[in-house]
């Protein structure tokens, strides 16, 4: 009898009541942990806030005496609300938030001690930091990187620790994370969509880039967690039973959330509205235990963070509530994954978001010239993007029998399409009066009316237009928005910067007026852009095969996604919009192999582990039970006991064949991952791993599972998939 699992079965706790009322309301509660405008103003001298604010709108440079300033205020602040340390935070190659925490106190020459935090401890500090991924960039025994503080995105408190948001560069000024390519690509995009903002709004000074990301998890109890190894070392589940119900009733999805979870989630939230996350949105989502939590949009860098520091106060938060929360993307297999959808749009610094339908013909022009000038960067752009949500864990939605596929494409609604078979008629050069006049009426005219009664959404689309914003479906639920959020600002700035080049040559050397030049390169955008555009079943092998056709990549997985990344044409576009050097680039292609290879690794030995030491002695056990059955009843019943003992000798033979059968499989994929480990280069040793060890596990697994199905629920140590997803 196994005792971990069944502890944990009888331990497992009574559904509780729902707790009292939030004493505080929400709105007073938000933000009060963080370092927001109201308290650098309550904290900071006049010169230091508006220094910051500076900083933060145009990137300026904050000077070392004022430094010194803005640190001192933070100081006296976090000291009010109990904190003893502070850290900087920031995003290294391995997906996830990184810290060192440094004590406020220090000793003065005399023996005393005093609390300090100065402006060059503010502005850039040195972790020794060199075991992160770098790459190759930084060797481990020369350069070091140092963390350099980001003005644009609010420090805050955290537990008792003062974190200052920060990049992190190594001394020749690489990126060596995650988030200085993302400033450096939603630096482009400003530049880039408010010269192009411009033709309609001569207000306009700076354009943001939005992002609302909708997180999905699955909540387990911990104690049930703890007796798999696979959920603790991989985060998912590489071996288990389906449970005789999955999410085929659909009783879970938008249902009554359970109670466990709601109080996990009211907690949650609470944490979040002190830590200026602005989580508006809870629902359960399709797979039992299965749910997802939205926040209201904000700045994409800032987004990104508070996306990052989510993940890990929901772990905390779990922790509490005795639940690991899970962000894999694939953790129990036959049921759906999770992903994290981006919202992205594009806003004005004059309130304007430039991807929605205006009240004018002009305004409206200027949502097309933005929206057309999209999936022209997707189309040309789109084996680059897929790339950027590539990762093991994804590559078992992405490409695997999930939606979205990994075939990119646009879905943006029949009414929207009709728009753009209209534009694509438009005459080439100076348009008659009254083309123009239809157009306005008829076509550029039109939109808001018609955009409300798009309803129809395409679900599957990895890409979708969805009212007022395109929506990126996916992204990973582990992946750091950063790596999308990226590479779809970067090619974006790209696009708009040489649609801008192209409409002011036609005003310029044709002559045309400026609604006539615009319309004339949409036109030839939207043709250009054609094969991405897409509204069916991206699922369907018909559409595997019609996206061959139009020769839009399908990567299905990492290694293979990952090429693209050094390409000619890849390199010179990070290169020309000052997001990455090559240098960056190789280094991170050579980061996400390596990680790709240690994550099937890890998984490889830890597959080997269950099965030599949890499901050959389980069936060994179970296996010795029947046989004693038999060898009693022989003993009482002499020739008889072979009938009488027939379906015992059957369950006897079947455990034994599946038994043999997943020895020598997991035997063979570990043969096949030593071979993989001899391999040097990057992409060959990836490659090895996708290829060689991977199709390993899906054997293994299926014998595991036959045999889980055999054996006696008393001798089974690992938790099962009907427990792990359907006790509340
Ligand atoms: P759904 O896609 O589930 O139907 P919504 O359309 O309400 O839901 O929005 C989903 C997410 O999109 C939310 O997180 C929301 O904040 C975000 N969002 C809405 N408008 C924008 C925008 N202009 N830019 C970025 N994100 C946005
Ligand atoms: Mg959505």
């Amino acid at each position: 009898m196994n005792q971990q699992r069944h502890q944990a079965l009888a331990s497992y706790p009574a559904q509780s009541e729902e707790k009292s009322q939030e004493a505080v309301l929400r709105s007073e509660r938000f933000g009060q942990s963080v370092f927001n405008e109201d308290r650098m103003r309550r904290y900071l001298t006049g010169e230091a806030f508006n220094s910051v604010k500076e900083a933060s709108y145009s990137g300026s440079k904050i000077d070392r005496k004022i430094a010194d300033q803005v640190a001192e205020g933070m100081k006296a602040w976090a000291m009010t609300m109990g904190a003893t340390h502070y850290t900087h935070w920031f995003q290294p190659l391995t997906g996830s938030t990184a810290e060192k925490h440094d004590a406020f106190f220090d000793l003065l020459p005399d023996g005393r001690g005093i609390e300090k935090f100065g402006g060059s401890q503010l502005v850039q500090q040195e972790p020794d930091a060199s075991s992160f991924p770098s790459g190759g960039i930084r060797n481990t025994f020369e350069a070091r990187g140092y963390t350099a503080w980001d003005p644009t995105s609010p420090a805050f408190i955290y537990g008792k620790t003062l974190c200052i948001p920060t990049v992190f560069v190594s001394y020749t000024g690489e990126a060596l994370d995650n988030k200085a390519p993302l400033l450096r690509a939603l630096n482009a995009v400003d530049v880039a969509a408010t010269a192009v903002a411009r033709y309609f709004d001569k207000n306009v000074n700076k354009v943001i880039a939005t992002l609302g990301w909708e997180q999905e998890y699955f909540l387990v109890d911990n104690a049930l967690a703890r007796t798999r190894p696979d959920l603790i070392l991989a985060g998912r589940t590489l071996l288990g039973q389906a449970a005789a119900k999955g999410q085929q009733l659909d009783d879970h999805y938008f249902g009554v959330i359970p109670q466990r979870a709601f109080q996990f989630m009211r907690d949650l939230e609470q944490e979040c509205m002190l830590l200026g996350i602005p989580v508006k949105t809870r629902h359960n989502e399709v797979a039992p235990n299965q749910f997802e939590l939205a926040p209201v949009f904000e700045e994409a860098n800032l987004a990104v963070d508070h996306n990052l520091l989510l993940m890990d106060v929901m772990d905390k938060v779990g922790g509490r509530h005795g639940l690991m929360v899970l962000f894999h993307e694939k953790p129990f297999s036959g049921i759906n994954g999770s992903g994290k959808h981006n919202n992205w749009s594009l806003s004005t610094d004059t309130g304007t978001n430039l991807l929605s339908p205006g009240s004018t013909p002009m305004k409206n022009l200027q949502f097309l010239t933005f929206f057309i000038t999209t999936i022209m960067a997707v189309n040309r752009y789109e084996e680059l993007l897929r790339s950027s949500i590539a990762s093991a864990s994804n590559d078992h939605r992405l490409g695997a029998n999930e939606a979205p596929p990994a075939i990119f494409s646009i879905f943006i609604g029949t009414q929207l399409t009709g728009v753009l078979d209209e534009l694509e008629g438009v005459s080439k050069g100076r348009l008659s009066p009254e083309e123009k006049t239809e157009l306005k009426l008829n076509v550029v005219g039109k939109i808001p009316e018609i955009l409300m009664d798009n309803t129809d959404r395409n679900r599957t689309s990895p890409f979708a237009f969805t009212g007022n914003k395109f929506e990126m479906r996916g992204v990973g639920s582990k992946t750091n928005c950063a790596k999308p959020m990226t590479v779809l600002n970067t090619i974006m700035a790209r696009q708009l910067e040489e649609f801008k080049a192209e409409v002011d040559s036609l005003i310029e050397k044709k002559k045309l007026r400026k609604d006539e030049a615009i319309f004339n390169v949409l036109r030839e955008y939207i043709k250009a852009s054609k094969r991405i555009r897409f509204d069916g079943d991206g699922y369907s092998a018909e559409w595997k095969k019609e996206a061959a056709k139009r020769k839009l990549s399908n990567n299905i997985n990492t290694p293979q996604a990952l090429k693209v990344l050094t390409t000619p044409d890849t390199l010179e576009l990070f290169g020309s919009m000052g997001v990455m050097t090559e240098t960056e680039i190789r280094a991170r292609h050579e980061v996400e192999l390596e990680t790709y290879s240690l994550n099937v690794q890890i998984e490889g030995r830890v597959m080997g582990e269950l099965v030599y030491n949890y499901v050959i002695p389980a069936v060994v056990d179970y296996q010795n039970q029947l046989l004693q059955n038999v060898s009693g009843l022989k003993e009482v019943f002499g020739a008889a006991h072979k009938k009488m003992g027939a379906a015992q000798l059957d369950i006897i033979q079947s455990l034994s064949t599946h038994l043999q059968e997943l020895q020598t499989k997991t035997d063979a994929m570990i043969e096949a991952r030593k071979q993989a480990n001899t391999i040097t280069g990057a992409p060959e040793k990836a490659r090895a791993y996708c290829e060689t060890v991977l199709p390993f596990f899906e054997e293994i697994r299926y014998h595991s599972d036959r045999l889980e199905r055999l054996v006696g629920d008393a001798h089974w140590p690992l938790a099962k998939y009907r427990e792990l997803l359907f006790l509340k």
